[in-house]
Parts: C-alpha cells; structure tokens; sequence
C-alpha cells in the first residue's frame, strides 16, 4: 500500500514535524478509509508554538504597524481565501464528509469575516474621559490580550475559526491554534494562505493531535492569554477550568438542544422545510442543530405526516455530489454515539417513525451512514430531547399553547439557537423575547452572518462571535492618567 502523506504543523512559519516523531490517520468518512497522516503533537510543540507567538507580539513588523495595515493583511488573507474556496472546501469534505454544497458555500462565504474585521481594526477608539478631577488628562486605548490559544472542532474546521482568528488579528494578538484531530487538514493548508497574506512569523501557528496531548497543554501555558474554544460541553467546561487556574480569558461555543417551534398558524410548506433544515442539513452534526421540533397540538399530525414524507426523500451518498442531501457522519465514534442514541430513545418510549438505524443503502457504500431519523411522542424529560445527539436525530414534542411551548423550548441546560414559526406578528415579537438562547430566528433556520453577534444562554457557552462585539472578546482597556497639576498634591490622600 502507497505511504500516506504526512501532514506537518505549522510553527512560526516553518512545517514542523512533532517532537514524538509520532503521526496518526485522519479518515475520509465518505469511504471510511484513512487519506493522511497527522502530526501527533505533545507539550513540547505547544511550547514551541506559543513562543514563537510570544516572540511574534514584540516584533515590531506585528507590534508596530498601523491598525490600517492590520486591516490590509485581514483583506488580503480574504482575497485569498476566496481565490481558494473551492480548493478547501474540497479539502473539508474529503476530511469531515459534510457535502461539498455547504462545505463549498461556507468557505466561499470565510472571507467577509476578514473584510469585515479587517474593515473594524482601525475603528477601535479609546476615548478621552470627561474625568472629574482638576489637571488631570485621563483616556483609553484598547491594547491586545496577546497570545490566544484556539482550539476549534470537527464540523465545520475553517469556519469557527475564523470566528476566532478574524477579531483576534485585527486586535492585534498572535495565535496558535489547534484544530480537531478528526480534521486538522484544512487548517493546516489555511496556514500558506495567511503566509502568503504577508502576516509576519509567528502570528499564526498549528499544533495538532488529540485534546489531553497538545491542548491542554495550551490552555494552561503561562504565555497563553486568552482560550477560545468550540466544542462539546464536557470538554468545555474542562478547558474552563484549566484556564481558570491561570485566570485566562476564557470564551466557549459549546453545544445546544434547541427548540424548533411550529405554531398552529404557521406557513406549513415552509416550516417542515425549516425543520428539515434544523436537522438533517450537514447530517445534523451543527451545534445549532434544531433537535426538538415543538408542534402545536392542533397541526401536529397534519406536520408530521409531511415532514415524515419530506424527509423520506433526503438523497443519502458521496458528499461531493451536488444530489447528495444527507452525507455521512464524520467521525466513527461520533457514528457510534449517535446509533446508541436511538436505542435510548426507544428505550424511553419514543415511537420511530422514520429511520432509527445504520443507513444500509448501496449509494452509502463503507462510509459511516445513519438514516435520518424522527422519533414522535417524545417527552421533553427523556434523554433523546435532554442530551445533545449531533446527528440527524429529531424528537417531536406536542404542545397545547404558548406558554407550554416557552416552557418546553427553556427546560434544558443549553440556550445557544431556537426557531419560531408562525404567521401571528405578535407571537413573532413576544416569543423570542421569552426563549433563553443566543438566536431565535423567526420563519427562517440555520443563518449566520460575521455581522451578527452568535453565541449562548447558560450552558452553550460564555462570550460571542462575530459582530462588532467580538473584536472585544480579544481586547482588554488600559486607562492613562496624565496629571498637569505643576505640584503634586498631599501624597496621603486618595485622589
Ligand atoms: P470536543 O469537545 O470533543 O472537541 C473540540 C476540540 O477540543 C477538539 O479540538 C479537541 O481535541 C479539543 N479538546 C478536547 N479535550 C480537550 C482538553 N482537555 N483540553 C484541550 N482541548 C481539548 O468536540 P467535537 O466532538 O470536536 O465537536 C462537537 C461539539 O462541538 C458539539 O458538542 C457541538 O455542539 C460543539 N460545537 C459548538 C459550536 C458553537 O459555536 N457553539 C459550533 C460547532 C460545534
């Protein structure tokens, strides 16, 4: 058998193999063959990683430019990420299995994250307080946090990076990320794309290899300032606490079990597409996935009925087929968990009414396949409408009116994402207002923008990404005190 290709990390501008000498596969789902091998990183490259970003923040070709050419590099990294969009979102879907369509369409879409904070970089002000005191000359910059660990997850590599790494250059720090093992590829080829950019050595840097081994280690190195992380709960609030020894700044995009609810007044047509959307697009593997569809008691079999219909005609298959609508999933165990979850969901009494198994169709071939699944009568205390599945697992949960169905929507621990479908403007209005997550989106599903802020209520997460806010997340304000008394007044008092 031909030798896989070895793929390096990426240390202060240099492909760098792992101090172990040690790689590991990285699967492509679709087939369920490994493709490449990764670095296996340890303490010693996270080390090595995060002093080149610590030597990166005082060279003055970072420290001392202009926020002005901050902002040219961020564009110039967009052009050439839109130059090769079609090149890394092939390169995500041979990694991650999710379908070229969306895989395509997110890295066409990266860009504007870099135009626009590019675009903010020079825009951030101090401003000069109208301070209470005589001969005094106070104001306030916004400096950078430093070096900013990033530690991102499976699903979707480049694009919840660059919810980080866009604020976080145009602030001003150095970065040293760590993708996730199942699909480190894209972000270590996204490394020539931001040295071609012109950003100096060290700004930017890869480590890569499993959580415990390479990123814990970063998460608790003295040098590091700042950890934002996207991923699993468990692991979230692992990170949490690991920083919190450090007392690092800390922002997490953790998971969710949102609420996707259908009033009776709604649009039908278009709110079973919006299901079908919050569910079975990208294999259900999205954070924001909307895994309970609360339906009003009055429409309820009337919806099921054609969202079963609907979704019965989901094309399975090979990602990279523009007829594909549901690919595989990505990781094996990520396979496993989400089969044992359908076992659970019986186990409680839910009625299956579409799928609940392996996906044994020609057309899925070895990849790892699970059938869209609808699980009906489910009770919002069972664990299938509790737990996080990231998979394309719905639980259908009836309601009488709306208070019920705030209720139901606000009965987990997560709060990141929720729909609303109804043609009643009131309801649109006074609904959202009562649901404890970070989006509600009314009559739509499934959007983001690098305009909008995004993140979580409770425990989806701390912190937000995009929108003029993030930029925040990678600042700190420093107020400057300039007496022009020509006396300094009684040293015993407070001034
Ligand atoms: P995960 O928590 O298993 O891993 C995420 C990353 O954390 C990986 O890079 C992993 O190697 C690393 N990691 C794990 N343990 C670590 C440790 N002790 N120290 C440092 N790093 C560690 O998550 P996953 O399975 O890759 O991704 C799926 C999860 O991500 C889901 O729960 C999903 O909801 C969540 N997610 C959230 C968002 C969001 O924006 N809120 C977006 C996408 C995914």
């Amino acid at each position: 058998m031909a030798e896989l290709e070895k793929l390096n990390m990426y240390i202060n501008a240099e492909r760098v193999e792992p101090a172990s000498g040690e790689y590991f596969e990285t699967f492509n789902p679709y087939t369920g063959k490994p493709w490449a091998l990764v670095a296996r990183g340890g303490e010693a490259d996270a080390n090595r990683a995060v002093e080149a970003a610590k030597a990166a923040l005082e060279n003055p070709e970072w420290a001392d430019i202009t926020a002005t050419q901050r902002g040219h590099l961020l564009r110039r990294l967009g052009d050439l990420l839109a130059a090769n969009a079609e090149r890394l979102g092939k390169l995500e879907v041979q990694d991650n299995g999710k379908l070229f369509a969306e895989m395509g369409m997110q890295c066409q879409y990266l860009p504007q994250w870099y135009y626009y904070f590019g675009g903010l970089a020079d825009k951030i002000e101090g401003a000069v307080l109208p301070i209470d005191k005589p001969d005094t000359f106070t104001y306030t910059r916004h400096e950078p946090l430093g070096v900013c660990a990033m530690i991102t997850p499976w699903n979707s590599p480049l694009l919840l990076l660059t919810w980080k790494l866009a604020p976080a250059l145009a602030a001003g720090n150095t970065v040293v990320v760590k993708p996730s093992e199942f699909t480190s590829a894209s972000t270590l080829e996204f490394a020539n794309l931001v040295e071609e950019a012109g950003f100096p050595k060290g700004v930017f840097n890869v480590v890569t290899g499993f959580g415990k081994e390479v990123g814990e280690p970063l998460v608790v190195h003295p040098d590091v300032a700042k950890v934002a992380f996207t991923g699993g709960a468990l692991s979230g609030a692992h990170v949490y606490k690991q920083a919190a020894a450090g007392l690092k700044k800390v922002s997490l995009e953790l998971g969710g079990k949102s609420p996707n609810i259908v009033f009776g007044d709604c649009n039908v047509e278009n709110a079973v597409k919006g299901a079908i959307s919050g569910i079975f697009a990208a294999t259900g593997q999205t954070c924001i996935a909307g895994s309970r569809l609360l339906v009003q008691e009055s429409i309820h079999d009337e919806f099921v009925d054609k969202l079963v219909a609907f979704a019965k005609s989901a094309q399975m298959g090979d990602p990279m087929s523009i007829d594909t609508q549901v690919g595989p999933v990505t990781t094996m165990p990520q396979y496993e968990k989400i089969l044992g979850y359908m076992d659970v969901a019986r186990e409680d009494g839910a009625e299956c009414l579409l799928g609940g198994g392996k996906a044994e169709r020609p057309e899925c071939g070895d990849g790892w396949f699970v059938e869209p699944t609808i699980f009906a009568g489910v009770n919002n205390k069972m664990r299938i409408a509790q737990e996080e599945v990231f998979g394309p697992v719905l639980s259908v949960i009836p309601f009488k009116d709306d208070d019920e169905a705030v209720a139901i929507a606000n009965d987990v621990i997560y709060g990141l994402a929720s729909g609303v479908w109804t043609s009643d403007i009131r309801r649109a209005i006074e609904i959202p207002k009562r649901i404890k997550a970070g989006t509600v989106w009314v009559n739509t599903y499934r959007a983001v923008s690098y305009v909008a802020p995004f993140g979580g209520y409770k425990q989806s997460g701390l912190g937000r990404e995009s929108g003029q806010q993030a930029i925040f997340e990678y600042l700190q304000t420093k107020t400057v005190w300039i007496s022009t008394a020509t006396e300094t007044p009684d040293p015993f008092v407070m001034r």
